[in-house]
């Protein structure tokens, strides 16, 4: 390996990597091809140039906003020649700044203290980084279009059989190369900056980004390792005994020194303090990065944010060491066998569809992920002839230098999956599926608690008799964690949540056992894993299923007195009132939500029924018109942008046809769709608006405000190809009519069947956010 130079890492076959150009090459000649060829050599000749330039620059901070590059480089041509300034384009609070050579730097840094404009700056040698080549790229194009429901069943149908559709989940779900890429370019990117300001910090990705089930658009989970910052600012804090000691240089010392961290104490420091510094890095200065929020309550804090030209979601978690591991550990049992992958984004993305699984918004008693992935490589160890070895068996496996500790826990395994010995079990995945199923659907979840580490159930008596046994929280399914054992990973499983896992394991079960499920359909009929994605006849059990309904409560009052007595006086009063919620709920829907919401011409007495069962060839006549409304509705609102009253809902009576199409009995339907998910983040976007129009503030949760919010999140979401969500709503007045009773009215949703669990994230949201908005419409036309 040595005389391969670093830039070159051998493969598994005798092939080989350059790291240096990304290129991947059979053998050794073709590797000498390489290497002699014109872009390696034009990105050796890079390097050094770039490495040169590092070695005379500095890191600039600590200047007003809105210095400019002229004023910076003004400022040290004090000390001899600069040769460039490069301001951070995004943020504008740092600055690198290149000087003619190494005798300016020292000068520059010779100096104990810097001012430009009366502010003292921050000025240090750049940290020492790999040179990474950065492949031209298309921003922002790397992700995948989102696949529906209904172009994954048109793929997966013609699939050969059962196997090649798993297969196929795998292609369809996994990142792109470029994906993958854009991935590590942001890695770098963050890593780039907490360099600067955490000298000595790593920045580790974990999560599905890298064990193995990468699922294009999840989210990106970090790591933030400080323990080198520590020891520097510990050594920075006593530098003659640092010296003394392990030979730290006086560079070294000053650079902590200069850093962002003489602000703060790392040893001393909480865990939310330093959470909150890396926010503050995070936001100010990492190009394209928004939204940062630091969620400290949660199980393990982090610091949230979203990066807009890729539109990835991230966390950086600093205290999560054990994540990295059990990351470790998922992607070796992928490398063990080349069917956990397959099994695996089958079963999350049918639990997904069960509203079994998946990680919602605000937690909720659904198992994560990691949980469900957790117990299909238990089903693998458990499964006869075993498919992957034991936690236990692995530590076995593991040599001196794999013993690992991480907070108490054993985490040793081996790091090479060519140390574990194949598998003798053969099995098809179409019948390690099927299998699954038929284990969990009677499974004990409550009555023991479920070991990877020893591959077993452990029956409760002994588990509780045990060394970690009082500390596990026992629940109705006990998911323990293989490396820390005292961790139960389905601790929010309720009741019902375990009941209707089983009971969809029983009908999967049952379907499995069908030829439906076992062979393709001659007839062009759906067949296979596509009929299990569908709600089964389980369904009745499933949360929710008891139907998506709001009962609004009577709001005749938020009526002013005169207006309800002149209603109530109108010999056509229930009608007139129905009209003027459903008007209301139409404009929350369109103007304040941003939902396409188009309604159906059959408002009659049957009308909700009708609306089920038709709802289909209905939705697709209204699609095009859905299309072109909201389309229209952007260029309105672009409009709006240019008179300065952007998000100003207009007037209901521009747009509802409720006031026109009154409905022939007791119900009025609208076909939805939902194009974005402005459920989410609404009181951080509702804080950041309030912090831009201080002065013009509308008021806190009003129409207009919310309606911005939306707006706000749509943007930063940015132009969906197609709708998130489609449903059909329908407003509906309560039976005998009379006095009081006229004033309550149901709402109903009916989410596309396959689109069922994410529409219940969006459910729970409209249940408290509707009823609220619709008396706000009510009270302000009336
Ligand atoms: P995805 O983000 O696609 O849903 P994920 O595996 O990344 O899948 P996250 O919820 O983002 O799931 O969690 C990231 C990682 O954190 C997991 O892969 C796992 O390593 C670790 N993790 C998550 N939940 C737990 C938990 N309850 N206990 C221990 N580690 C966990
Ligand atoms: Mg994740």
């Amino acid at each position: 390996m040595a005389e391969l130079g670093e830039d070159v890492e051998s493969l598994p076959r005798g092939g080989f990597r350059c790291r240096l150009c990304h290129v991947t090459v059979a053998n050794k000649p073709s590797l000498d091809d390489h290497l002699h060829g014109k872009k390696h050599q034009r990105l050796e000749n890079l390097r050094t140039v770039r490495q040169a330039q590092e070695l005379r620059s500095v890191f600039v901070s600590g200047f007003r906003k809105g210095t400019l590059a002229s004023e910076l480089s003004d400022y040290f041509q004090a000390y001899g020649e600069v040769a460039n300034v490069v301001m951070d384009k995004d943020k504008g609070v740092y600055a690198i700044v290149e000087l003619q050579n190494k005798e300016v730097l020292e000068k520059v840094l010779a100096q104990p203290q810097h001012s430009l404009g009366g502010q003292k700056l921050r000025v240090k040698p750049r940290e020492k980084k790999d040179f990474k080549y950065t492949p031209p790229r298309k921003q922002g194009s790397a992700r995948r279009e989102q696949l529906s429901p209904e172009k994954l069943a048109q793929n997966l149908c013609q699939a050969d059989d059962v196997d090649a559709q798993m297969a196929l989940m795998v292609q369809l779900f996994e990142f792109s190369e470029s994906e993958r890429r854009l991935r590590d370019l942001l890695v770098s990117l963050i890593q780039e900056v907490f360099l600067e300001f955490f000298p000595g910090s790593a920045i580790l990705p974990f999560g599905s980004s890298v064990n193995g089930f990468d699922v294009s658009g999840c989210d990106l989970d970090l790591f933030l390792d400080l323990e080198k910052t520590k020891s520097f600012q510990a050594s920075a804090k006593g530098p003659s005994e640092a010296q003394a000691d392990n030979g730290a240089s006086p560079e070294r010392d000053s650079r902590s020194e200069d850093s962002i961290l003489s602000d703060i104490d790392l040893a001393s420091a909480t865990v939310p303090e330093v959470l909150e510094l890396v926010a503050t890095v995070l936001r100010k200065c990492v190009p394209g990065v928004h939204n940062v929020q630091a969620v400290l309550n949660a199980r393990c804090p982090v610091v949230k944010f979203w990066h807009k030209e890729s539109g990835l979601r991230g966390d950086i978690s600093i205290n999560n060491k054990l994540a990295l591991c059990n990351t470790r550990f998922l992607q070796l049992c992928t490398e063990a066998d080349e069917r956990v992958r397959p099994l695996v984004y089958v079963l999350r993305y049918w639990a997904k569809q069960q509203a079994l699984a998946g990680n919602p918004f605000g937690g909720g008693p659904l198992l994560n992920n990691y949980a469900l992935t957790l117990l299909v490589l238990f089903f693998l160890q458990t499964c006869s002839p075993p498919l992957l070895p034991t936690v236990d068996h692995l530590r076995e496996l593991s040599g001196n230098e794999e013993q690992t500790t991480v907070d108490g826990w054993d985490c040793s395994f081996p790091k090479d999956s060519a140390r574990l010995e194949p598998s003798s079990n053969t099995e098809n995945l179409c019948s390690l599926l099927a299998e699954f199923f038929r284990v969990f659907e009677n499974y004990d979840f409550a009555g023991c608690v479920i070991s990877l580490r020893e591959g077993r159930p452990l029956p409760l008596p002994s588990f509780l008799a045990s060394e970690v046994g009082h500390k596990l929280k026992l629940g109705p399914f006990n998911l323990q964690d293989p490396f820390e054992l005292s961790h139960n990973v389905a601790a929010n499983i309720n009741e019902k949540t375990a009941l209707h896992f089983r009971r969809c394991c029983g009908a999967a079960a049952k379907y499995c056992r069908s030829l439906q499920y076992q062979r393709k359909s001659s007839k062009g009929k759906i067949w296979g894993l596509v009929r299990l994605f569908q709600p089964g006849s389980h369904e009745a059990e499933a949360p929710g299923a008891e139907g998506f309904v709001i009962d609004l409560p009577p709001m005749l009052t938020v009526l002013p007195a005169q207006s309800q007595e002149v209603l109530c006086r109108a010999g056509d009063f229930h009608q007139r009132w129905f009209q003027k919620v459903c008007t209301a709920v139409a404009f929350v829907l369109r103007d304040v939500l941003k939902c396409s919401c188009v309604e159906t011409q059959q408002g009659s007495q049957e009308g909700w029924e009708a609306t089920g069962s038709k709802q289909e060839k209905e939705q697709q006549e209204a699609k095009t018109e859905q299309l072109a409304g909201s389309k229209r509705s952007l260029e309105e609102e672009d409009d709006d942008d240019d008179n300065d009253k952007e998000g100003a809902p207009s007037p209901p009576s521009k747009r509802s046809r409720a006031d026109t199409l009154l409905p022939a009995g007791k119900s009025v339907a609208w076909n939805c769709d939902a194009w974005h998910r402005v459920w989410l983040g609404r009181r951080r976007v509702r804080r950041q608006l309030h912090g831009l129009e201080l002065g013009s503030e509308p008021k806190s949760g009003s129409l207009e405000l919310e309606a911005k919010v939306s707006k706000a999140i749509s943007q930063q979401e940015g132009e969906a190809a197609e709708p998130l969500l489609r449903f059909v709503a329908c407003a509906r007045a309560g039976d005998g009519m009379s006095g009081e009773q006229a004033a309550r009215i149901s709402l109903s949703f009916a989410p596309a069947p396959e689109q069922a669990a994410t529409f219940q994230e969006f459910f729970h949201f409209l249940q408290g956010f509707l009823p609220r908005m619709v008396e706000q419409h009510l009270a302000s036309v009336a």
